[in-house]
């Protein structure tokens, strides 16, 4: 079955056209600016060059329309019909408490989405747009909604809990979700399988290490604890996030700085994390190449990132009393040897025996380890848009 996989943001909209059966792309792309003035769809055939066409894109519905028509065109299309989508796969951020698993999408589902609105202010409307936009072009195409929540669901209430009033979770559901899941999962099964662990008796942590990143500790092939909270702006230190802080700092630099939550918010979602620590920027490649150049706040910066990731490390094999393996995954998980390297250097205590001859091994699956290594090392590269095409295919 050919499966598209949509990611619908506020002004952006990423596709892959999936063969569930190969599981090859077989085309993908990108609507940028959306509803904004210099809308561009990028569109790629897997060993064929990319093509840009710009072209008004008033709302989704036109974004979807037009990736629809470029799927289809003579030119650079790679299907004759839309007929031969046979369903069509969205990540939809937080799911709440309401799903714990994949859904098949129909009204109620469309409303159950909705009422989760206000956990994701930013991305749940944009999700449920891309779902009414593809309704709207292709309704008679089974869809699937795939949670970037649900897999963190089966975490303990002693883990999803916050130290606060415990009204404020009965009322408004304040209480750690975790997000990435679709990744977590994907990577955590994949390790299982490739260490051929008893799924029913493994210990696996991922280290999902990309802008946003977190970790999550997987007992048995279960969510066990992940870093991020009620938002994605929990545990550790991001591109642009500053993770986890002493929440009295918000009020103190509220005072210094003159400015109300709104603004503190903005400066712990998008000044903050190594962007805001390094003055360099969020990308782990300038991060490197100045560290590299000596610049001593760039080198700072890697070190504190480094520990950060270390101490969860730490605290979660703590949680589940041991550790069989823990993966490295997404870009800077999978492509940055400093990191990795640096984050190694603390898992001495797990009996982790890092392989010398792999300090530079990237962007491919590998064990990391030496053989006598007692807690394995992986590199896995996650595969978000895979994962969401098997649960799609799977539910339809
Ligand atoms: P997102 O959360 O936006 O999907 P990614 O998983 O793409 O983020 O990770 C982005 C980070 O990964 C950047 O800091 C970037 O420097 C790093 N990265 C991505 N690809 C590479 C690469 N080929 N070499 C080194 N670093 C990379």
């Amino acid at each position: 079955m050919k499966v598209l996989v949509i990611n619908c943001g506020s002004s952006s909209l990423k596709y892959q056209l999936i063969d569930s059966d190969s599981e090859e792309v077989i085309a993908k792309g990108l609507c940028e600016r959306i509803t904004i003035e210099g809308s561009m769809l990028t569109h790629q055939v897997p060993g064929k060059d990319k093509v840009e066409v710009k072209s008004p894109m008033p709302d989704h519905k036109a974004a979807v329309s037009m990736v629809l028509d470029m799927l289809t065109s003579s030119e650079h299309g790679v299907i004759s019909d839309l007929s031969e989508i046979g369903a069509v796969g969205h990540r939809v951020v937080h799911g709440g408490e309401k799903f714990a698993k994949s859904v098949v999408i129909d009204d109620d589902v469309i409303k159950a989405i909705a009422e989760c609105n206000d956990l994701a202010p930013l991305h749940n409307p944009a999700n449920l747009i891309g779902i009414e936009a593809c309704k709207a072009c292709m309704p008679n195409v089974p869809m699937v909604a795939v949670f970037d929540t649900a897999f963190h669901q089966t975490m303990p209430k002693k883990a999803y809990l916050y130290g606060l009033p415990y009204e404020y979770y009965e009322d408004y559901k304040v209480r750690r979700y975790g997000f990435h899941g679709t990744s977590h999962s994907f990577v955590s099964k994949r390790c299982i399988e490739l260490l051929n662990l008893d799924p029913k008796n493994s210990k696996v942590i991922v280290c999902h290490l990309g802008n946003g990143a977190s970790i999550s500790a997987v007992l048995n092939g279960e969510s066990v604890d992940t870093s991020m909270g009620l938002t994605p702006l929990e545990g550790l230190i991001m591109g642009t996030r500053s993770g986890d802080i002493d929440p009295a700092i918000m009020e103190f630099l509220a005072n210094k700085l003159n400015v109300g939550i709104p603004e503190i918010m903005n400066i712990l979602n998008k000044k903050s994390g190594v962007a805001g620590l390094s003055k360099i920027g969020s990308d782990f490649r300038d991060l490197g190449a100045a560290a590299d150049n000596g610049d001593e706040l760039a080198i700072t910066t890697l070190d504190t990132y480094s520990y950060r990731v270390a101490k969860y490390i730490g605290a979660y094999a703590a949680a589940m009393n041991g550790v069989d393996a823990i993966c490295f995954t997404a870009g800077i998980g999978e492509n940055n040897t400093t990191v990795r390297n640096k984050v190694s250097e603390y898992l001495g205590y797990l009996g982790v025996v890092m392989d010398e001859s792999k300090r530079d091994f990237r962007g491919e699956e590998g064990e990391l380890t030496a053989p006598d290594s007692k807690v394995k090392v992986m590199l896995i590269p996650t595969n978000e848009e895979l994962a969401i095409a098997r649960e799609t295919v799977a539910l339809v």
